[in-house]
């Protein structure tokens, strides 16, 4: 692997939806300064998916909020770093500005989209309120485009006057995706939008997300714990720990060429199909506490592949191809060269 510690982007500015890079997010609080997100690079081209993967605490929803630049000050703060969203820097927008661009350019699935619906106020209503604040248009012009939004994530106009109550979980979920592609993103986020769900709900809901995507031609987010949603949706996967990407690459380098020993155990932990008998392994200890990170590798205490070196000296990036890199000592020469391993 090659060492790079210059962040290269795997394509032109041009042709990237999402750019962020060495992104630092702190929350200041009574108790002590939380490092959320600690130097964080993301990249999505446009049209393609990417699964933010990692365990509760690891900065994936706080990523999020930051590309919607909906860090809540105090206690958050962007500490350094930038986003880009089709080419344009988000972070020095106004309010105002930003409302333009929620809806218009980026749109996002909040983790709890039950509560994300108004009780007292129709379906089609909610969804006719963001097209019409978004276009400046009439009641009288939404309406067509809110039914159209409803049936194209399968509810029928004969519900479209419903309230949320009325409406199962899976349909609910329904509602929200048509209100975040009320005004045709660039890019959606979606925060664990499947939790929720039933498996066979969560299949459909995914199976018409991978559907929408393709008919808007739209770039996605998709933040999640679960490998198998990432197997289902993504083309790119970025596995996050502590605040950073600590393996990133395709879903084929990610799923068979997996190179970090933190990626290795997120799969080790997982239910093994073909021996539903075998011995789950999951990755021993806890995320490190985010007031206090450990120097080093921040994956040291937990890592079975840990040297002398990881305690002390953050890895740099290493990379095996233009999209596939990994943060890991495994992977320095000089360290190999002193015991280092390297997985084959
Ligand atoms: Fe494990 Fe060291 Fe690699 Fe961190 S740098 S993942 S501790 S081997």
């Amino acid at each position: 692997m090659n060492q790079n510690d210059a962040v290269t982007a795997p394509s032109p500015m041009d042709s990237l939806e999402l750019d962020i890079r060495d992104l630092r997010v702190e929350y200041r609080t009574m108790e002590g300064t939380v490092y959320a997100l600690n130097g964080i690079d993301l990249q999505i081209p446009k049209g393609r998916t990417l699964g933010l993967v990692g365990e509760t605490g690891a900065g994936k929803s706080t990523t999020g909020l930051a590309i919607m630049n909906l860090i809540p000050s105090p206690p958050g703060v962007i500490v350094s770093g930038s986003i880009f969203l089709g080419g344009e820097s988000i972070l020095k927008k106004s309010e105002k500005e930003m409302n333009l661009i929620r809806g218009n350019k980026v749109s996002m699935i909040f983790q709890d989209p039950m509560t994300s619906l108004n009780p007292v106020v129709p379906v089609v209503d909610q969804i006719m309120e963001v097209i019409e604040h978004h276009e400046k248009i009439s009641p009288r012009e939404s309406l067509p485009k809110a039914l159209e939004m409803l049936e194209m994530v399968g509810i029928p106009r004969n519900r479209a006057h419903e309230y949320p109550h009325q409406f199962s979980g899976g349909m609910k979920q329904r509602v929200i995706i048509a209100i975040a592609l009320a005004c045709s993103p660039y890019l959606l986020i979606a925060d664990e939008p499947t939790t929720a769900l039933d498996v066979t709900i969560q299949a459909q809901v995914l199976d018409m997300m991978r559907e929408l995507r393709k008919k808007y031609q739209m770039s996605m987010l998709m933040i999640t714990h679960d490998l198998g949603i990432v197997v289902e949706i993504c083309d790119l996967v970025a596995v996050i720990y502590d605040g950073r990407v600590v393996e990133h690459g395709t879903l084929r380098d990610i799923f068979i060429n997996t190179r970090h020993p933190y990626t290795e155990g997120l799969f080790n932990s997982l239910p093994d199909m073909e021996n539903p008998k075998a011995e789950l392994k999951p990755i021993p200890g806890l995320m490190p506490d985010p007031t206090r990170i450990p120097t080093g590798c921040p994956f040291h205490p937990r890592c079975g592949y840990a040297m002398d070196i990881c305690a002390k000296t953050r890895p740099s990036r290493y990379y095996a191809s233009t999209e596939h890199y990994v943060e890991c000592h495994l992977y320095d020469e000089k360290t190999v060269v002193s015991g280092g391993r390297i997985k084959q």
